[in-house]
C-alpha cells in the first residue's frame, strides 16, 4: 500500500505535492519522492525514509513547472532505498505506482531480453518501460495505456507523465482512466 498524488495546475507543485504526501503518509513511509515537469525538463527527488527527509532535500528549491507527481512507498518489490523509491524514470516516462504487479518476473525477463536496462528491483519500473516502448513506436501516452494495461496482471493504480506531452497527467486505476491536460 502506498500513497500517490498528481498535480496539474498553475502553482508551484512542490508544496502541494509535499502536503498531499504528508496526508497520505499513513499508507506507506519507507521512502518517498516527487517529480516536477516543466516544458524543458523533469526534476526528480527521492529519499529513503519519511516525507520529512524528502522535504529536507527540497529546502530552498522553487519550481516553475505546473505538473507534478508524488509517492510515499510501502515496498513490496525491492528494498526500501532511494533507487527503488518512486517516481521511476525511463526514457521520457515518469511514473508512480500503487500496488503489486503479479507477473513481475515474466515481464522483467521479457524486458531484459529486449536489452532494457532495469535500474531498480521494483515491479513499478517495469510499467514505465512498457510505456516507453510504446512511445518509441510513436504512440501517445493515452494510446499507450491501451497497449500497456493488457500486459499487467495484479493490482495497480498509477500516475504517469511524459516529457513528450508536458501538459498531460494520466491516472490509471485498474479498469479506470483519468487524465488532466
Ligand atoms: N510494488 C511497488 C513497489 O514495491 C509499489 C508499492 C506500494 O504500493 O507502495 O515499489
Amino acid at each position: 500500500m502506498c500513497g500517490i498524488i498528481g498535480y496539474n495546475g498553475s502553482n508551484d507543485p512542490k508544496e502541494i505535492l509535499i502536503d498531499g504526501l504528508k496526508r497520505l503518509e499513513y499508507r506507506g513511509y519507507d521512502s518517498a519522492g516527487i517529480a516536477i515537469q516543466d516544458s524543458h525538463k523533469v526534476d526528480v527527488f527521492r529519499s529513503k525514509g519519511r516525507i520529512q527527509s524528502l522535504e529536507n532535500k527540497l529546502v530552498g528549491k522553487h519550481f516553475k513547472g505546473s505538473l507534478g507527481i508524488g509517492h510515499t512507498r510501502w515496498a513490496t518489490h525491492g528494498a526500501p532505498n532511494e533507487i527503488n523509491a518512486h517516481p521511476h524514470r525511463v526514457g521520457s516516462i515518469t511514473l508512480v505506482h500503487n500496488g503489486i504487479i503479479e507477473n513481475y518476473l515474466e515481464l522483467r525477463e521479457d524486458l531484459k531480453s529486449k536489452k532494457r536496462v532495469i535500474t531498480s528491483d521494483t515491479d513499478s519500473e517495469l510499467i514505465a518501460h512498457l510505456f516507453d516502448i510504446e512511445l518509441h513506436k510513436g504512440l501517445s501516452l493515452v494510446q499507450a495505456v491501451g497497449k500497456v494495461i493488457p500486459q499487467l496482471t495484479g493490482s495497480y493504480a498509477f500516475v504517469v507523465m511524459s516529457d513528450r506531452e508536458p501538459e498531460l497527467l494520466l491516472g490509471v486505476r485498474k479498469g479506470l482512466l483519468y487524465w488532466s491536460g
